[in-house]
């Protein structure tokens, strides 16, 4: 099960040093790993490297994950992150398609797309985020938006698969009316994702499947389900490390 703290643009060095003390006095982290429990953290760009560092200097198991990269593999794309540049830093994965990236900087599903081709190039675990807003929620196709944004994703991950990559794909359904607002998708709601990706794409594809939305220890304790869920997205709740430790001794 992986538990992603996507901290958004949030955190600063400082912040990251006293984050990872409380982490540090846990002293579970191996067990847990073992028992296929894993922490992954998703920092702002600046402190990827920082935030690797400190890892390994405490030697604490978790994964780091950058929240977006460029679909181009590199050249004039100023302010741009580059797939190679993730790898260079030994990160694990990278967060795709967050709602946030396509409703502010206008992400397409084409680009989710080339973006997840391209980290599976490079061995990067590529978590692809998706979900429907509050008015497609009040249409009864809605649905259909997952199938939109995930399809031409899974087109990509077919052929990655081809051409032999076995990296894991992640599909995080993170439902845009769900995302900091203290509203949580209910587990059904979750089961019936599981079961449109499982129909329309495949067991991979509805294996791997992620939640997020509004998480935190509370809701948690409902929304475990092995078979439904292999994990959760969280976002605001994860800024404060005690909720982590706590979210974890509910596993
Ligand atoms: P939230 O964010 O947990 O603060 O709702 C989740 C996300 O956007 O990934």
């Amino acid at each position: 099960m992986l538990m992603v703290a996507n901290w958004k643009m949030n955190m600063d060095r400082d912040a990251i040093v006293s984050y990872l003390d409380v982490l540090s006095k846990e002293g579970r982290w191996a067990r847990w790993c073992a028992h296929g429990y894993r922490l992954l953290l998703a920092p702002p760009y600046p402190y990827l490297d920082f935030l690797m560092h400190e890892l390994r200097e405490r030697e604490l198991p978790f994964w780091v994950v950058a929240q977006n990269m460029c679909a181009h593999e590199k050249g004039a794309y100023t302010g741009e992150v580059s797939a190679d540049m993730l790898r260079d830093l030994a990160l694990n994965g990278v967060i795709l398609g967050h709602s946030e990236r396509r409703r502010l900087f206008g992400e397409t599903d084409a680009h989710v797309a080339a973006k997840t081709a391209l980290a599976l190039s490079r061995e990067l675990v590529p978590i692809v985020c998706f979900g429907e807003t509050e008015e497609e929620r009040q249409s009864k196709d809605y649905p259909r938006v997952w199938e939109r944004q995930i399809a031409p994703v899974w087109k990509e991950v077919q052929k990655a698969r081809a051409s032999g990559s076995e990296t894991p794909v992640y599909f995080a359904y993170e439902p845009v009316w769900a995302i900091g607002t203290g509203r949580t998708a209910a587990l059904d709601d979750i089961r019936e994702v599981a079961w449109n990706l499982r129909e329309s794409f495949g067991h991979e594809c509805s294996s791997g499947l992620l939640y997020g939305g509004s998480v935190n220890d509370e809701s948690l304790s409902v929304l475990v389900e092995k078979g439904t869920v292999y994990g959760f997205l969280v976002g605001g709740a994860f800024l404060d490390p005690e909720i982590v430790l706590r979210s974890f001794h509910l596993l």
